[in-house]
């Protein structure tokens, strides 16, 4: 089965963590700290944390902002769930904007118009969660400029996007935002087995982060309570979790993100040849923003319903069938039985859902072959011609 994506690990990615193995710290210790700096250098940042998900990044992210009871996140329909889910652990509500039907991002006319009226409504975003989806930024210096205006933060959903650049600044800069989340899942740009980090450059929010990542607690004398009762002392001042990477997992990491400029330089390579390839055809390409240079996650064709006569799903079967193992992101998350049980309904972000109806990620990876990418557009050609 050619997939839709797949992680790269090499001899020295292995040769990296047998080292590691081989030492005296398998937990969070001197090797997570090594990829954080380099993380922090990669993107320019000031601070960075490493946590074992994105996931457990965006529920610190959130509670570093004080999100709570009655305060409302906004974030895109047209993401993986773990972007909403976040406010729901802190006890806050969520809610969405719709997506722009080119970039596939939230809307900025979109989010405009539901300020004015969460305004007038008292129910302005304490957080606005951009996703930048398929590693494609959003329009970050609208956003920044709204949030300004309305008074929300912003943390940037960067899942998608490790290496992407937005304005030639890289993403995870926080130039326009609080705080920028990466995803480390096999699936995603570069991975750790499972992993995630947030960026910032307020030192307030790091220091934050870095308790409630283990359980809230602090060997800081200066943040104490109470005067230390001797060099085994520690003290509990929040409620935070075990949300640690370890050091096995920032072996990895720090082996992997050698190769991340090659990696989005290859992700762009086969983007070009399915450009190439596909352009003929009655399907919707992904649109590239002149402002932004995507990561390239993810590759989403769409079907055009008013051109051609067969179906996404029928595109969809024809490619399994030949062994290719074609996806869908995302099934909008307001139309999960979860979330329809919260109070939203199929119809609330009507250009999500039309979206998800005709679209189809294509294999998109740097191990990709030429061979295996000419099998998937011939197949795409049989189908539509
Ligand atoms: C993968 C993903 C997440 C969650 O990442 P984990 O590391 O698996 O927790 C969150 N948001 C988006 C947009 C994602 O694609």
């Amino acid at each position: 089965m050619i997939p839709y994506g797949r992680q790269d690990v090499n001899q020295a990615d292995i040769d990296a963590v047998i080292d590691i193995l081989k030492s005296d710290w398998l937990t969070q210790g001197p090797s997570v700290g090594d990829f954080e700096k380099t993380l922090c250098k990669k993107v320019g940042a000031e601070y960075a944390v490493a946590v074992n998900s994105a996931t457990s990044a965006l529920h610190l992210a959130c509670l570093a902002l004080d999100l709570g009871s009655g305060d409302w996140l906004w974030t895109s329909p047209n993401s993986f769930v773990a972007s909403a889910n976040c406010a729901l652990y802190c006890g806050a509500n969520v809610d969405f904007v719709d997506i722009d039907p080119h970039t596939y991002n939230i809307s900025i006319d979109a989010l405009q118009e539901k300020l004015i009226f969460a305004e007038k409504n008292g129910t302005l975003p304490k957080i606005l969660i951009p996703v930048h989806f398929a590693g494609q930024s959003c329009d970050m210096e609208a956003i920044a400029v709204l949030s300004k205006k309305y008074g929300f933060k912003i943390i940037e959903d960067a899942s998608h996007a490790i290496g992407g650049k937005y304005q030639n600044r890289s993403i995870g800069d926080c130039f326009y935002s609080d705080m920028t989340i990466f995803s480390f899942h096999p699936v995603k740009i570069i991975t750790t087995g499972e992993g995630g980090a947030i960026l910032t450059n307020q030192s307030l929010l790091h220091e934050r982060i870095l308790q409630l990542r283990s359980h809230g607690i602090t060997r800081d004398s200066q943040l104490m309570k109470n005067f230390s009762h001797g060099p085994w002392y520690y003290e509990q001042v929040h409620l935070g979790f075990n949300y640690r990477l370890t050091d096995i997992q920032a072996g990895l990491g720090l082996s992997q993100i050698k190769r991340l400029e090659m990696y989005i330089d290859k992700r762009h390579d086969i983007a070009a040849i399915y450009q190439r390839s596909l352009s003929a055809l009655p399907l919707v390409l992904p649109y590239q923003s002149n402002q932004a240079y995507s990561a390239y996650h993810l590759y989403v064709i769409q079907i055009d319903p008013s051109k051609v006569s067969i179906t996404r799903e029928h595109l969809f079967f024809a490619l399994h069938k030949a062994g290719i193992g074609v996806n869908v992101h995302y099934i909008p998350i307001h139309t999960q039985p979860y979330y329809q049980q919260l109070g939203f309904s199929i119809g609330d972000f009507p250009e999500a859902e039309r979206y998800y109806k005709n679209a189809l990620s294509l294999p998109m990876y740097p191990t990709l072959t030429r061979l295996d990418q000419e099998k998937v557009i011939k197949i795409i050609q049989e189908n539509l011609q």
